[in-house]
């Protein structure tokens, strides 16, 4: 899948490499659904291939096999998904220090770096303030400033973004060529997410998400709602995204702005909740939310 607005930042981190200049620890931020891990994956592809090009990996040898079938001993992820807690974290330590089994090169990306916990970030930072020779370290964040200053301090930090153009031309080649649905352009600033959410078929979720944010439905399905909203981060930033879309779409057409007010004030305060809360507390926000949303479009 080839991503165009990754290539500059791609190739920048290639000259860097080809130089012996390339910073052994390099944080990519940016939103979700930008490209970030495809980035880090690409570039950990590339600092264990045998014969890379650059920072660009040749496809074709034994390790870029090994890491395509997702084995390659001298590679660790980590993940929100399979952990980033200070257990795993002290792995990296660990990791790091013994010697590479393949070509020499060792390299750990951590997703989602944002996400370390205090404790986790602090046991990082061993591994970041004593850098080994052929030693490389990929975080990927959302928010720089989520992360301790004591990490991003250390790391190269490389800006991960795309224009609306670009996120709009990369879905309609990609995604709406093939199938195409009314929520898809609201995230040309974050396309990858819609490609995901289709591979992992959450889409419809999404979809159902859409339409009670803009009051397609008589009622909401709170219990249904709950169990979605409660299944993936990502769901939640999406619904929050509809809401503001309604909101945006109320203002334009009807110039109701008392309406609006009240609905970015609910808006707000939910969005505010999902943060902290969970289970029983959720039913209640929605119904509260669902009070000043749940009517078609003026
Ligand atoms: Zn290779």
């Amino acid at each position: 899948m080839s991503i165009p607005w990754l290539n500059p930042l791609h190739n920048t981190l290639s000259q860097a490499f080809s130089q012996g200049k390339l910073h052994h620890a390099i944080l990519l931020c940016g939103k979700r659904g930008v490209g970030k891990a495809v980035l880090a994956h690409n570039i950990v592809n590339a600092l264990l291939c045998e014969a890379p090009n650059g920072l660009y990996a040749c496809q074709r040898c034994k390790a870029c096999l090994l890491q395509n079938a997702g084995n390659h001993p001298d590679r660790m992820l980590l993940s929100s998904e399979n952990g980033i807690g200070v257990d795993e974290v002290r792995e990296i330590g660990d990791f790091v220090v013994h010697s590479a089994q393949q070509g020499g090169r060792k390299a750990v990306i951590v997703e989602d770096a944002q996400q370390l916990t205090v404790s986790a970030a602090n046991a990082l930072l061993k591994t970041l303030e004593e850098p080994t020779k052929n030693r490389y370290l990929l975080l990927t964040c959302t928010d720089v400033s989520l992360l301790p200053a004591t990490i991003s301090s250390r790391c190269f930090k490389v800006n991960v973004d795309v224009t609306r153009e670009q996120g709009e031309t990369w879905l309609q080649e990609n995604v709406r060529k093939y199938c195409s649905d009314s929520w898809h352009h609201l995230f040309a600033s974050q396309p990858l997410l819609v490609s995901t959410w289709l591979e992992e078929g959450i889409d419809p979720d999404v979809k159902s998400l859409y339409d009670w944010a803009f009051g397609n439905v008589s009622t909401w399905p709170l219990a249904e709602m709950q169990r979605m909203l409660s299944k993936k981060a990502d769901l939640k930033d999406a619904f929050c995204l509809f809401l503001l879309h309604r909101i945006k779409r109320q203002v334009e057409k009807s110039f109701d702005f008392s309406t609006s007010s009240e609905q970015t004030y609910e808006m707000s305060r939910f969005a505010e909740k999902l943060k902290t809360i969970s289970g029983t507390n959720l039913a209640l926000s929605l119904s509260l939310l669902q009070n000043v949303f749940n009517k078609p479009l003026n």
